[in-house]
């Protein structure tokens, strides 16, 4: 038995395994044609998530700016820091799954 890496998700997967036990895709027992479908359409599962994942962080972020804007939190309450923890936390995030859906897109 031998280790390879899973077409879909790059993890390691058995060559015997007829579903990758990390994103189930199907290697084994099924036609070529099928296997760039399956393929596909893991991909494409995998965009969509990145795609909302970054769409919720923008909203965090935009929320967090938009209560900063509205309540203009005194210097040093802990609403200033909650809004700037949102911000951060909101950018970074989108930042991040931006990078991984461009990955994403490379890689495949
Ligand atoms: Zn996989």
């Amino acid at each position: 038995m031998a280790l390879i890496e899973c077409p879909a998700c790059s993890k390691r997967m058995s060559s015997k395994a007829a579903a990758c036990p990390h994103c189930n895709f199907k290697s084994v027992g099924v036609s070529n044609e099928q296997r760039q479908r399956e393929l596909q359409q893991v991909m494409q599962r995998k965009r969509e998530r990145l795609m909302s994942q970054s769409m919720l962080a923008l909203l965090i972020a935009i929320a967090a700016f938009t209560y900063f804007f509205m309540q203009q939190p005194e210097s040093g309450s802990w609403q200033l820091h909650l809004a700037n923890g949102g911000m951060l936390v909101g950018l970074v995030w989108f930042v991040i799954n931006r990078i991984r859906m461009l990955l994403l897109k490379v890689r495949s």
